[in-house]
């Protein structure tokens, strides 16, 4: 079902969902069945799957020279879908990026998804590769998000890139893309994103899911700019709880986004990571409980794959 329809059907109340990353190439599925066993007690009606950028490894070939590859250290995004949507009988989100990939691998993917019954992509450019300064489309690529969604929603009715099918199985995928409530790095201005944002919406996004933020008044401020601008789509506000002292310097750094004092204050008077982990917890809590208030449509969380942190959430949220 698309999320847009299970926001619907729910009526106004708040629904919970979370995002997983699948694990590293040669690793165990079984690791993220364990952390997803936990959160399914609290009913979310759907589940993202992240998608990894590739990245270049260098590979020792012993005569003092690197081999140069090309590779994806996370990949298995749609059988992770397929296998998590048969599994619990959920919905599931694969997160579809332009970088890495033609156009005509996107549609074959979303011929794919289409296939396994998948209703729901999220649309998303993708970071730049590590080794690189600014983002890189790949050759007969999508440059910007709002050109994925252009695509997908082109595919929904009936039109290939190269054919117009007027057939049976027509895919109609409910397509979320990001919205980001501290602007996007890269980005000149708030008011200029939100445009990008309206761009992406008028181009057939369905809804909109957040980057995250620690400070509840940015998504509320972000919401009410998002709406004078005319973009109706239901925002979803994603929270990642604080686990380690690490993420008070990494975090501002990848997502440009600011730490409100009191919680740095909070976090600099532990003394262990289970302490950092419990005020990640109480702050992760105490954000959602606001957002449910004000009524949010669904809070979605990122899991990064542990969920214990999650579990104890929702347990006091939902
Ligand atoms: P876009 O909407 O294309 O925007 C990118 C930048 O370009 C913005 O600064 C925007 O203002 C600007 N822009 C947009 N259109 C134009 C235009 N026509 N001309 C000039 N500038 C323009 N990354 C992953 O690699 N894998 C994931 O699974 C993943 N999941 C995510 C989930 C969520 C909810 C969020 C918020 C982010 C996720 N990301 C993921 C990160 C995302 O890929 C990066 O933030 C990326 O840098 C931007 O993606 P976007 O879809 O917002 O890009």
């Amino acid at each position: 079902m698309k999320v847009t329809k299970h926001i619907e059907n729910a009526n106004g109340n708040t629904l919970f969902s979370f995002e997983i990353i699948p694990p590293q190439k040669g690793k165990n599925i079984q690791e993220l069945y364990d952390n997803i066993d936990p959160l399914m007690e609290y009913n979310p009606p759907f589940i993202d799957v992240t998608t990894s950028r590739e990245e270049y490894i260098y590979i020792d070939k012993g005569n003092g020279l690197l081999d140069k590859k090309l590779t994806r250290m996370r990949p298995g995004t749609l059988g992770i879908c397929a296998s998590i949507k048969h599994k619990y009988n959920v919905d599931t989100v694969p997160h579809v990026l332009c970088g890495g990939f033609t156009k005509e691998e996107t549609e074959y993917l979303l011929v794919d998804c289409n296939y396994l019954g998948i209703d729901n992509v999220m649309a998303l450019r993708g970071d730049a590769m590590k080794d690189e300064q600014y983002f890189m489309p790949k050759a007969g690529g999508n440059c910007y998000a709002v050109d994925l969604v252009a695509q997908i929603y082109e595919l929904n009715k009936g039109k290939y890139l190269h054919e117009v099918m007027d057939i049976d199985n027509r895919p109609d995928f409910c397509i979320g893309v990001a919205g980001y409530p501290e602007k996007h790095l890269e980005s000149p201005s708030l008011t200029s994103d939100l445009k990008r944002l309206k761009e992406k919406v008028d181009a057939g996004a369905d809804y909109v899911v957040t980057q995250m933020f620690f400070d509840n008044s940015k998504y509320f401020e972000f919401v009410k700019r998002a709406r004078e601008m005319g973009i109706t789509v239901p925002i979803i506000p994603g929270i990642k709880p604080i686990a380690v002292q690490k993420h008070l310097q990494v975090l501002p750094q990848i997502f440009r986004i600011d730490l409100p004092e009191d919680l740095i204050i909070e976090v600099d008077k532990c003394k262990n990571n289970a302490e950092i982990r419990q005020v990640g917890i109480e702050w992760a809590i105490q954000q959602s409980l606001e957002l449910k208030a004000a009524g949010v449509p669904v809070l979605h969380y990122y899991s990064m794959g542990k969920s214990e942190n999650i579990r104890q959430i929702a347990s006091k949220v939902f």
